[in-house]
């Protein structure tokens, strides 16, 4: 079953007519920062009603030339037109197709300011010397560099023939080879049907080293022996997801390190997830991110959401499955610590937003989906599959999530399936959960789960009483230090700050999430001797997640908006498009 709804997001009408495999062919330019060649889709017409038009999304596209042919036919030019462009939707590009014809073949080029590409300059990576290019599909930005049916409810297979300078390796999100020799031409296939979100691709001075059997990291030669050593425990993790939710269906599962102007903290592209590198903390205590990207390869891309107002299904799921692999490898007193922080930090967004915000299943009208990347999805999705545990235990509710996985693979779904299946299978008339108020309501209901660690009450008595006085921190995780900083005060004097800051040293810390929270800490309470090390992040990454919330805070007072402006000029070039689009609407909002 695939989605019945039009997904509003996307111009394509693949009810009518659907694309079932993308063979892409291209050269990678660094010099004029466009990729350049042909992406050739197979259709399959659903409909014998008439002839429609194939209508694919495109965004900044420069479409050369459209043939189409039958099957093993040659391929004739035919008529296409490009449609006016939406600043959210991009344009959409309508093809004249007989019949009788099973392929379309698309002569483009790319533009500069693709907004899925983020072309670096060799000063902008870690090794300095050459340049690097990455993708970032998800939400709707695919179709800024493939013209195709951008939308989550459409799944497809692909191969691509990728061109690069000579000393460079192309990685894409279809199980890498790792001893490709690096020739500058490239060739991959995905076999599984994946949505639009999930084709990705980096090209830059790329090593790989193993770490099992199918599992590696690739990252520039500086970084990659620091994230294999961080990341050794991917193997663990991923026998664990197994155990829990069945077999792993991807082939190899390696990371990808990016430069630090990578947007998010992961992207669960198929058998190659993306990562920032700033959870190479040292000491593995951030590598929940690498539980989270690996369990989307059962929630998200196996069962994928239909349409971005969905996008809990892929995300709630997928931190619930996270803490349940962190829980099996580390231990539940390290679950409860992510668990509660999940909560805090929930609850600390949710103040922020408005109501229909707060809202799990998100009405999106007229908006870019990637607006919908709150705590929300996450978070909130969690807390509700953790409530479904509590209430039918957990064996129960284990067998019924192996079973969901497994009856819904290859498949994009609605809530309203979700909903429907859940009724079904697990719940059987029984009304303990408010079902709607979780799915359609702002807010918490009140019988939403309330986490509980031993550790972190532990650390918050720790705060309340901290007087400038020594406390034992010895063996504290970063989880303990994240709610030390959370339990003190919104409030302190700059006396106060300095002491903190002379006992632990934050302002110096490697650790980014703790260096995070203290920078929203100084910024709130005008501790300046922390304002050059807080430039220097905001200038040096470009993680959504982290330099969000320090422009918000920021911009709150006068003095905060000039400093956040002066920093943003330096830092805007360095940015991916989507970071840029985020922080222009907190400096600049529209009105
Ligand atoms: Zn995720």
């Amino acid at each position: 079953m695939q989605n019945a709804r039009r997904d509003i997001h996307s111009y394509s009408n693949p009810e009518q007519i659907r694309v079932r495999h993308l063979d892409l062919d291209c050269d990678v330019l660094f010099d004029r920062k466009i990729l350049k060649g042909t992406a050739a889709l197979s259709v399959q017409r659903r409909v014998d009603s008439g002839a429609p038009p194939l209508i694919l999304d495109t965004r900044n596209l420069h479409i050369e030339k459209v043939e189409v042919s039958e099957e093993n036919g040659a391929y004739a030019e035919t008529k296409f037109t490009l449609g006016a462009s939406d600043p959210i939707l991009g344009a959409p590009l309508s093809i004249t197709i007989p019949p009788a014809a099973t392929k379309v073949r698309i002569q483009y080029s790319t533009s500069p300011e693709a907004s899925a590409l983020q072309w670096l300059d060799p000063p902008q990576t870690a090794g300095k010397k050459q340049p690097f290019l990455f993708t970032q599909s998800q939400a709707i930005h695919a179709r800024s560099w493939i013209p195709l049916q951008d939308t989550p409810g459409v799944r497809l297979t692909y191969s691509a023939h990728v061109r690069t300078p000579k000393d460079l390796l192309a990685v894409m999100s279809a199980g890498n080879d790792p001893d490709a020799p690096r020739t500058g031409e490239y060739k991959f296939r995905q076999h599984w049907p994946i949505p639009s979100y999930l084709i990705a691709l980096a090209v830059g001075d790329l090593q790989f080293r193993p770490m099992g059997n199918r599992t590696g990291v690739y990252a520039e030669p500086s970084v990659v022996e620091r994230a294999a050593k961080e990341f050794d425990d991917t193997e663990k993790m991923l026998r664990a997801a197994q155990e829990l939710y069945g077999p792993y269906r991807w082939g190899r599962s390696d990371l990808l390190v990016l430069p630090p102007s990578f947007p998010y903290g992961g992207m669960e592209n198929p058998s190659l997830t993306f990562a920032t590198p700033t959870i190479l903390a040292g000491d593995k205590s951030l590598v929940s991110l690498v539980a989270h990207e690996l369990a989307h390869s059962w929630s998200g891309n196996l069962v994928t959401n239909a349409t971005w107002s969905d996008f809990w299904l892929n995300e709630g799921f997928t931190v619930y499955v996270e803490r349940r692999i962190l829980e099996k490898v580390y231990g539940r007193p390290r679950e409860e610590m992510e668990a509660v922080l999940g909560r805090q930090d929930l609850e600390r967004e949710m103040a922020k937003l408005p109501e229909r915000d707060q809202i799990l299943h998100i009405d999106l009208k007229g908006r870019d989906p990637d607006d919908g990347v709150t705590l929300v999805p996450y978070e909130k999705g969690a807390l509700l599959l953790r409530s479904l545990e509590q209430t039918f235990g957990r064996e129960k509710f284990d067998a019924f999530l192996r079973e969901y996985f497994n009856h819904f693979q290859f498949q994009s779904i609605t809530t309203g399936i979700f909903v429907d299946y859940l009724k079904k299978h697990l719940l059987n008339g029984n009304t303990q959960i408010p079902l709607d108020e979780w799915l359609y309501k702002p807010g918490l209901p009140a019988s939403a789960p309330q986490p509980v660690s031993d550790v972190l009450a532990k650390v918050a008595e720790q705060a309340k009483a901290w007087t400038g006085s020594k406390i034992e921190t010895n063996n504290w995780s970063t989880q303990e230090w994240l709610h030390f900083l959370k339990a003190l005060p919104p409030q302190l004097s700059p006396e106060k700050m300095r002491e903190l800051d002379r006992a632990f040293s934050f302002t110096r810390t490697g650790n980014a999430e703790i260096l995070e929270e203290w920078l929203l800490m100084a910024i709130r309470n005008r501790y300046e001797p922390a304002y050059p090390r807080l430039e220097e992040f905001l200038v040096s990454v470009g993680r959504r997640k982290y330099i969000k919330p320090l422009y918000e805070e920021l911009v709150k007072s006068p003095e905060g908006k000039a400093r956040a402006t002066a920093i943003y000029k330096k830092a805007r070039p360095g940015y991916h498009p989507i970071a840029v689009t985020t922080v222009d609407g907190i400096l600049a909002p529209k009105s």
